[in-house]
Protein backbone atom coordinates (compact mmCIF):
# COMPACT_ATOMS: atom_id res chain seq x y z
CA UNK A 1 0.00 0.00 0.00
CA UNK A 2 1.05 3.42 -0.72
CA UNK A 3 0.28 6.23 2.23
CA UNK A 4 -0.35 9.80 1.95
CA UNK A 5 2.10 11.77 2.59
CA UNK A 6 1.67 12.96 6.27
CA UNK A 7 1.35 9.53 7.57
CA UNK A 8 4.30 8.78 5.77
CA UNK A 9 5.73 11.36 8.25
CA UNK A 10 4.50 9.75 11.10
CA UNK A 11 5.27 6.24 10.22
CA UNK A 12 8.63 7.53 9.50
CA UNK A 13 8.92 8.73 13.11
CA UNK A 14 7.61 5.65 14.50
CA UNK A 15 4.37 5.61 15.31
CA UNK A 16 2.33 2.05 14.74
CA UNK A 17 -0.87 3.64 13.50
CA UNK A 18 -1.87 3.90 9.68
CA UNK A 19 -5.64 5.03 9.31
CA UNK A 20 -8.39 4.25 6.55
CA UNK A 21 -7.91 7.91 5.42
CA UNK A 22 -4.27 7.61 4.97
CA UNK A 23 -3.92 4.92 2.25
CA UNK A 24 -3.52 5.90 -0.80
CA UNK A 25 -3.51 3.06 -2.62
CA UNK A 26 -3.94 -0.75 -1.79
CA UNK A 27 -3.17 -3.24 -4.41
CA UNK A 28 -5.68 -5.43 -3.10
CA UNK A 29 -7.99 -6.21 0.13
CA UNK A 30 -6.30 -7.93 2.67
CA UNK A 31 -7.48 -10.38 5.49
CA UNK A 32 -7.52 -9.55 9.24
CA UNK A 33 -4.11 -10.16 10.39
CA UNK A 34 -2.37 -10.44 7.34
CA UNK A 35 1.00 -8.94 6.45
CA UNK A 36 0.99 -5.88 4.66
CA UNK A 37 4.00 -3.43 3.51
CA UNK A 38 3.54 0.09 3.09
CA UNK A 39 5.75 2.30 0.37
CA UNK A 40 6.57 5.91 0.24
CA UNK A 41 5.94 8.22 -2.49
CA UNK A 42 8.65 6.91 -4.63
CA UNK A 43 7.82 2.78 -3.74
CA UNK A 44 10.63 2.35 -0.92
CA UNK A 45 9.89 0.69 1.97
CA UNK A 46 8.52 2.38 4.98
CA UNK A 47 7.19 -0.43 6.87
CA UNK A 48 5.42 -3.98 7.55
CA UNK A 49 2.69 -4.17 10.00
CA UNK A 50 -0.40 -6.51 10.37
CA UNK A 51 -3.51 -5.83 8.18
CA UNK A 52 -6.79 -4.60 10.27
CA UNK A 53 -9.79 -4.87 7.55
CA UNK A 54 -12.27 -4.64 10.94
CA UNK A 55 -10.77 -1.26 12.32
CA UNK A 56 -10.06 2.44 11.36
CA UNK A 57 -6.47 1.62 11.78
CA UNK A 58 -6.03 -0.06 8.83
CA UNK A 59 -2.35 -0.70 9.29
CA UNK A 60 -1.01 -1.70 12.53
CA UNK A 61 2.81 -1.09 11.73
CA UNK A 62 5.45 -3.94 13.17
CA UNK A 63 8.42 -2.38 11.93
CA UNK A 64 9.46 0.95 10.30
CA UNK A 65 12.62 1.75 8.40
CA UNK A 66 13.85 -1.14 7.19
CA UNK A 67 12.03 -4.56 6.20
CA UNK A 68 12.04 -7.48 8.35
CA UNK A 69 10.95 -10.78 7.86
CA UNK A 70 7.72 -11.51 10.68
CA UNK A 71 8.06 -15.00 11.55
CA UNK A 72 8.28 -16.77 15.04
CA UNK A 73 11.89 -15.77 15.96
CA UNK A 74 10.58 -11.84 15.52
CA UNK A 75 7.84 -12.51 17.78
CA UNK A 76 10.35 -14.28 20.33
CA UNK A 77 12.49 -11.54 20.16
CA UNK A 78 9.67 -9.07 20.87
CA UNK A 79 8.47 -10.61 23.58
CA UNK A 80 11.93 -11.43 25.18
CA UNK A 81 12.66 -8.02 24.88
CA UNK A 82 9.73 -7.00 27.00
CA UNK A 83 10.47 -9.52 29.65
CA UNK A 84 13.53 -8.05 30.45
CA UNK A 85 11.90 -4.84 30.79
CA UNK A 86 10.47 -6.05 33.68
CA UNK A 87 13.49 -7.56 35.54
CA UNK A 88 14.02 -5.22 37.98
CA UNK A 89 9.89 -5.41 39.06
CA UNK A 90 10.21 -9.22 39.19
CA UNK A 91 12.69 -8.34 42.55
CA UNK A 92 10.17 -6.33 44.54
CA UNK A 93 7.47 -9.34 45.89
CA UNK A 94 5.38 -8.64 42.79
CA UNK A 95 4.08 -11.34 40.82
CA UNK A 96 1.28 -9.42 39.50
CA UNK A 97 2.27 -7.42 36.49
CA UNK A 98 1.82 -6.70 32.72
CA UNK A 99 4.44 -8.54 31.06
CA UNK A 100 3.20 -6.67 27.29
CA UNK A 101 1.79 -3.83 26.49
CA UNK A 102 0.28 -3.77 23.24
CA UNK A 103 1.08 -2.12 20.36
CA UNK A 104 3.72 -0.15 22.08
CA UNK A 105 6.07 -3.41 22.53
CA UNK A 106 5.26 -4.83 19.43
CA UNK A 107 1.83 -6.54 19.94
CA UNK A 108 -0.68 -4.31 18.19
CA UNK A 109 -3.96 -5.26 20.55
CA UNK A 110 -2.44 -7.33 22.65
CA UNK A 111 -1.97 -7.51 26.49
CA UNK A 112 -0.64 -10.05 28.53
CA UNK A 113 -1.05 -9.65 32.39
CA UNK A 114 1.07 -12.74 34.49
CA UNK A 115 -0.70 -13.09 38.10
CA UNK A 116 1.85 -15.75 39.88
CA UNK A 117 1.68 -18.65 37.76
CA UNK A 118 -1.43 -17.50 35.16
CA UNK A 119 -0.66 -15.34 32.00
CA UNK A 120 -3.78 -14.12 31.17
CA UNK A 121 -3.49 -12.67 27.55
CA UNK A 122 -6.52 -9.96 26.23
CA UNK A 123 -7.01 -9.50 22.44
CA UNK A 124 -8.54 -6.26 21.35
CA UNK A 125 -7.87 -7.01 17.73
CA UNK A 126 -8.81 -9.23 15.09
CA UNK A 127 -5.47 -9.25 13.45
CA UNK A 128 -4.63 -11.90 16.20
CA UNK A 129 -7.02 -14.68 15.45
CA UNK A 130 -5.42 -16.08 12.61
CA UNK A 131 -2.24 -16.17 14.12
CA UNK A 132 -3.27 -17.30 17.81
CA UNK A 133 -1.48 -20.66 17.48
CA UNK A 134 1.88 -18.88 17.49
CA UNK A 135 1.44 -15.79 19.38
CA UNK A 136 0.33 -18.76 21.93
CA UNK A 137 2.99 -20.41 21.43
CA UNK A 138 6.20 -17.83 21.95
CA UNK A 139 4.08 -16.31 24.98
CA UNK A 140 4.62 -19.71 26.86
CA UNK A 141 7.94 -20.11 25.49
CA UNK A 142 9.69 -16.60 27.02
CA UNK A 143 7.10 -16.31 30.25
CA UNK A 144 6.31 -20.20 30.44
CA UNK A 145 3.34 -19.31 32.92
CA UNK A 146 1.82 -22.67 34.23
CA UNK A 147 -1.51 -22.00 33.19
CA UNK A 148 -2.51 -19.61 30.37
CA UNK A 149 -5.96 -17.41 29.85
CA UNK A 150 -7.43 -16.47 26.64
CA UNK A 151 -9.69 -13.18 27.16
CA UNK A 152 -11.48 -11.57 24.17
CA UNK A 153 -12.77 -7.80 24.10
CA UNK A 154 -16.61 -7.82 23.71
CA UNK A 155 -16.65 -7.03 19.62
CA UNK A 156 -13.89 -9.65 18.68
CA UNK A 157 -16.36 -12.83 20.32
CA UNK A 158 -17.91 -13.56 16.96
CA UNK A 159 -14.97 -13.62 14.85
CA UNK A 160 -13.11 -15.65 17.26
CA UNK A 161 -15.78 -18.51 17.54
CA UNK A 162 -14.89 -18.67 13.52
CA UNK A 163 -11.52 -19.54 14.39
CA UNK A 164 -12.30 -22.09 17.04
CA UNK A 165 -11.46 -20.00 20.11
CA UNK A 166 -13.17 -18.78 23.03
CA UNK A 167 -12.59 -17.18 26.41
CA UNK A 168 -11.18 -19.48 28.71
CA UNK A 169 -8.04 -21.19 29.79
CA UNK A 170 -6.12 -22.85 27.24
CA UNK A 171 -4.60 -26.40 27.86
CA UNK A 172 -4.40 -27.35 31.62
CA UNK A 173 -7.08 -25.07 33.64
CA UNK A 174 -6.06 -23.68 36.95
CA UNK A 175 -8.70 -21.26 39.35
CA UNK A 176 -10.43 -18.81 37.75
CA UNK A 177 -9.63 -16.70 41.00
CA UNK A 178 -5.93 -16.41 41.24
CA UNK A 179 -3.94 -14.60 44.43
CA UNK A 180 -0.98 -12.76 43.43
CA UNK A 181 1.42 -10.59 45.25
CA UNK A 182 1.94 -6.63 44.31
CA UNK A 183 4.96 -5.51 46.92
CA UNK A 184 4.39 -8.23 48.75
CA UNK A 185 0.92 -7.56 49.44
CA UNK A 186 -1.46 -10.26 48.89
CA UNK A 187 -4.26 -9.86 46.42
CA UNK A 188 -7.00 -11.90 43.72
CA UNK A 189 -7.72 -11.53 40.50
CA UNK A 190 -10.75 -12.94 38.52
CA UNK A 191 -8.76 -14.00 35.67
CA UNK A 192 -11.74 -15.26 33.43
CA UNK A 193 -14.69 -12.95 34.52
CA UNK A 194 -12.83 -9.39 35.73
CA UNK A 195 -12.71 -6.31 34.42
CA UNK A 196 -9.41 -5.54 32.00
CA UNK A 197 -7.92 -9.33 33.36
CA UNK A 198 -8.91 -9.29 36.61
CA UNK A 199 -7.36 -6.36 38.05
CA UNK A 200 -5.96 -2.55 37.62
CA UNK A 201 -2.25 -3.34 37.54
CA UNK A 202 -1.55 0.04 36.21
CA UNK A 203 -1.93 1.60 39.26
CA UNK A 204 0.69 -0.12 41.02
CA UNK A 205 3.58 2.51 40.74
CA UNK A 206 0.63 4.85 42.38
CA UNK A 207 -0.60 2.68 45.03
CA UNK A 208 3.06 2.73 46.19
CA UNK A 209 3.34 5.75 46.98
CA UNK A 210 -0.09 5.90 48.51
CA UNK A 211 1.46 3.68 50.70
CA UNK A 212 4.21 5.55 51.62
CA UNK A 213 2.12 8.77 52.29
CA UNK A 214 -0.91 7.34 54.57
CA UNK A 215 1.12 6.43 57.42
CA UNK A 216 -0.97 8.25 60.84
CA UNK A 217 -4.13 9.42 58.64
CA UNK A 218 -7.52 8.84 58.16
CA UNK A 219 -8.09 7.37 54.07
CA UNK A 220 -10.82 7.58 51.81
CA UNK A 221 -10.70 5.78 49.00
CA UNK A 222 -13.25 6.61 46.03
CA UNK A 223 -13.70 4.64 43.26
CA UNK A 224 -12.15 1.80 45.61
CA UNK A 225 -12.74 -1.74 43.21
CA UNK A 226 -11.19 -4.52 44.96
CA UNK A 227 -8.84 -1.88 47.61
CA UNK A 228 -5.80 -1.99 46.02
CA UNK A 229 -5.00 1.44 47.18
CA UNK A 230 -6.72 0.70 50.76
CA UNK A 231 -4.19 -2.17 51.52
CA UNK A 232 -1.38 0.03 50.62
CA UNK A 233 -2.67 2.57 52.65
CA UNK A 234 -3.38 0.16 55.59
CA UNK A 235 0.20 -1.42 55.42
CA UNK A 236 1.65 1.61 55.47
CA UNK A 237 0.12 2.83 58.53
CA UNK A 238 -2.95 4.30 58.09
CA UNK A 239 -5.37 5.43 60.90
CA UNK A 240 -8.12 4.04 58.94
CA UNK A 241 -9.31 3.18 55.66
CA UNK A 242 -12.92 3.68 53.61
CA UNK A 243 -13.86 2.01 50.54
CA UNK A 244 -16.22 3.99 48.60
CA UNK A 245 -17.43 1.82 45.63
CA UNK A 246 -20.88 1.42 44.07
CA UNK A 247 -20.20 -2.11 43.15
CA UNK A 248 -21.06 -4.85 46.05
CA UNK A 249 -18.88 -7.51 44.11
CA UNK A 250 -15.90 -4.48 43.90
CA UNK A 251 -16.39 -4.28 47.99
CA UNK A 252 -16.96 -8.06 48.81
CA UNK A 253 -13.74 -8.18 46.50
CA UNK A 254 -11.85 -5.75 48.99
CA UNK A 255 -12.93 -7.52 52.13
CA UNK A 256 -11.56 -10.89 50.60
CA UNK A 257 -8.47 -9.08 49.96
CA UNK A 258 -7.91 -7.89 53.00
CA UNK A 259 -8.84 -11.34 54.97
CA UNK A 260 -5.82 -12.54 52.36
CA UNK A 261 -3.72 -10.27 54.33
CA UNK A 262 -4.71 -10.86 57.58
CA UNK A 263 -1.45 -12.03 58.70
CA UNK A 264 0.37 -8.39 58.00
CA UNK A 265 -0.29 -6.92 61.41
CA UNK A 266 -0.77 -3.09 60.23
CA UNK A 267 -2.88 -4.66 57.62
CA UNK A 268 -4.97 -6.62 60.08
CA UNK A 269 -5.10 -3.83 63.01
CA UNK A 270 -6.73 -1.31 60.50
CA UNK A 271 -9.89 0.15 61.10
CA UNK A 272 -11.84 -0.16 57.88
CA UNK A 273 -15.27 0.32 56.35
CA UNK A 274 -16.94 0.27 53.23
CA UNK A 275 -19.25 2.70 51.49
CA UNK A 276 -21.91 1.19 48.47
CA UNK A 277 -22.80 4.30 46.63
CA UNK A 278 -22.32 6.50 43.83
CA UNK A 279 -19.34 8.71 44.62
CA UNK A 280 -20.63 11.54 43.07
CA UNK A 281 -23.23 12.11 44.98
CA UNK A 282 -21.71 10.35 48.46
CA UNK A 283 -18.88 13.35 48.17
CA UNK A 284 -21.71 15.83 47.54
CA UNK A 285 -23.29 15.07 50.56
CA UNK A 286 -20.94 13.49 52.80
CA UNK A 287 -19.77 15.34 56.08
CA UNK A 288 -16.57 12.87 56.84
CA UNK A 289 -13.67 14.83 57.41
CA UNK A 290 -10.13 12.61 55.83
CA UNK A 291 -6.64 13.50 55.77
CA UNK A 292 -5.93 11.16 52.97
CA UNK A 293 -8.59 11.07 49.63
CA UNK A 294 -7.74 8.99 46.63
CA UNK A 295 -9.76 9.74 43.40
CA UNK A 296 -9.42 6.84 40.65
CA UNK A 297 -12.88 6.70 38.53
CA UNK A 298 -13.30 4.54 35.92
CA UNK A 299 -12.81 6.08 32.32
CA UNK A 300 -15.06 8.97 32.00
CA UNK A 301 -14.26 9.59 28.06
CA UNK A 302 -13.98 6.33 26.43
CA UNK A 303 -14.72 8.66 23.03
CA UNK A 304 -13.83 11.71 22.03
CA UNK A 305 -17.06 13.04 22.32
CA UNK A 306 -17.06 12.21 26.04
CA UNK A 307 -14.30 14.50 26.47
CA UNK A 308 -16.11 17.86 27.60
CA UNK A 309 -18.48 16.37 29.98
CA UNK A 310 -15.47 14.16 31.52
CA UNK A 311 -13.31 17.34 31.98
CA UNK A 312 -16.54 18.67 33.73
CA UNK A 313 -16.62 15.33 35.95
CA UNK A 314 -12.94 14.93 37.47
CA UNK A 315 -13.41 18.74 38.16
CA UNK A 316 -16.74 17.83 40.20
CA UNK A 317 -15.66 14.87 41.46
CA UNK A 318 -11.66 16.37 42.94
CA UNK A 319 -13.44 19.81 43.91
CA UNK A 320 -15.69 17.49 46.03
CA UNK A 321 -13.10 15.24 47.37
CA UNK A 322 -10.50 18.45 48.52
CA UNK A 323 -13.72 19.89 49.95
CA UNK A 324 -13.74 16.60 52.46
CA UNK A 325 -9.80 17.13 53.85
CA UNK A 326 -8.94 18.30 57.44
CA UNK A 327 -5.88 20.98 57.23
CA UNK A 328 -2.76 18.91 56.28
CA UNK A 329 -4.51 16.41 54.47
CA UNK A 330 -3.50 15.53 50.54
CA UNK A 331 -5.38 14.49 47.65
CA UNK A 332 -4.20 12.03 44.64
CA UNK A 333 -6.45 12.51 41.40
CA UNK A 334 -6.02 10.00 38.85
CA UNK A 335 -7.23 9.71 35.10
CA UNK A 336 -7.21 7.10 33.08
CA UNK A 337 -9.65 8.23 30.28
CA UNK A 338 -7.01 8.74 27.05
CA UNK A 339 -8.78 11.33 25.92
CA UNK A 340 -8.29 13.90 28.47
CA UNK A 341 -4.34 14.27 28.09
CA UNK A 342 -2.04 14.54 30.82
CA UNK A 343 -1.63 18.64 31.04
CA UNK A 344 -5.35 19.09 30.60
CA UNK A 345 -6.09 17.24 33.89
CA UNK A 346 -3.16 18.16 36.15
CA UNK A 347 -4.52 21.66 34.69
CA UNK A 348 -7.74 20.95 36.22
CA UNK A 349 -7.02 18.73 39.32
CA UNK A 350 -4.94 22.15 39.97
CA UNK A 351 -7.89 25.24 39.26
CA UNK A 352 -9.95 22.55 41.48
CA UNK A 353 -7.31 23.31 44.33
CA UNK A 354 -6.90 26.99 42.88
CA UNK A 355 -10.93 27.13 43.82
CA UNK A 356 -11.30 26.12 46.95
CA UNK A 357 -8.83 28.95 48.55
CA UNK A 358 -7.03 26.86 50.53
CA UNK A 359 -2.79 27.10 50.34
CA UNK A 360 -1.75 24.06 48.56
CA UNK A 361 1.62 22.56 47.75
CA UNK A 362 1.89 20.02 44.52
CA UNK A 363 3.92 17.05 45.85
CA UNK A 364 4.41 14.51 42.75
CA UNK A 365 2.18 13.65 39.22
CA UNK A 366 2.84 9.93 37.97
CA UNK A 367 2.18 8.52 34.57
CA UNK A 368 3.15 4.97 32.85
CA UNK A 369 4.75 2.20 34.76
CA UNK A 370 7.77 0.56 33.30
CA UNK A 371 4.96 -2.76 32.89
CA UNK A 372 2.72 -0.27 30.75
CA UNK A 373 4.94 1.23 28.47
CA UNK A 374 3.70 3.93 25.77
CA UNK A 375 5.59 4.79 22.85
CA UNK A 376 2.88 7.04 21.32
CA UNK A 377 1.11 9.71 22.44
CA UNK A 378 -2.64 7.66 22.02
CA UNK A 379 -1.32 5.09 24.37
CA UNK A 380 -1.04 7.33 26.94
CA UNK A 381 -4.07 7.59 29.17
CA UNK A 382 -3.31 7.00 32.84
CA UNK A 383 -1.73 10.18 34.77
CA UNK A 384 -1.70 11.42 38.72
CA UNK A 385 -1.38 14.23 40.66
CA UNK A 386 -0.51 14.85 44.37
CA UNK A 387 -1.86 17.96 46.04
CA UNK A 388 -1.24 18.57 49.65
CA UNK A 389 -3.76 21.45 51.58
CA UNK A 390 -2.94 23.76 54.37
N1 LIG B 1 -8.75 2.33 42.09
C1 LIG B 1 -8.99 0.97 41.68
C2 LIG B 1 -9.55 0.86 40.27
C3 LIG B 1 -10.83 1.63 40.05
S1 LIG B 1 -11.82 0.91 38.83
C4 LIG B 1 -7.72 0.14 41.85
O1 LIG B 1 -6.64 0.66 42.19
O2 LIG B 1 -7.78 -1.07 41.64
C5 LIG B 1 -13.27 1.86 38.91
C6 LIG B 1 -14.25 1.46 40.00
O3 LIG B 1 -15.24 2.50 40.03
C7 LIG B 1 -15.01 0.16 39.78
O4 LIG B 1 -14.84 -0.67 40.91
C8 LIG B 1 -16.48 0.57 39.67
O5 LIG B 1 -17.38 -0.31 40.34
C9 LIG B 1 -16.49 1.92 40.38
N2 LIG B 1 -17.53 2.87 39.97
C10 LIG B 1 -17.97 3.15 38.73
N3 LIG B 1 -18.88 4.14 38.76
C11 LIG B 1 -19.02 4.51 40.06
C12 LIG B 1 -19.79 5.51 40.74
N4 LIG B 1 -20.60 6.32 40.08
N5 LIG B 1 -19.66 5.61 42.07
C13 LIG B 1 -18.81 4.79 42.76
N6 LIG B 1 -18.06 3.84 42.16
C14 LIG B 1 -18.16 3.70 40.83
Amino acid sequence: MQLLPRAEATVRAGHPWVFDGSIRSQNRDGEAGELAVAYDRRDRFLAIGLFDPDSPIRLRVLQAGRPAAIDRDWWLARARAAQVRRESLIATGTDGYRCINGDSEGFPGLVADRYADTLVVKLYSTVWLPRWGEVESVLREVFAPRFLVLRLSRNLEQAARAHGLAEGFRGAAGGTVVVFREDGIRFESAVLRGQKTGFFLDQRENRARVGGMSCGREVLNVFSFSGGFSLHAARGGANSVTDLDISAHALEAAERNFRLNEDDPRIASTPREQVQADAFRWLEESQRRFDLVVVDPPSLAKREKERAGALRAYRRLNARAIGLLRPGGMLVAASCSAHVPKHEFHRLVREAAQRSGRRFEEHWTSDHAADHPASFPEAEYLKAICLGFG
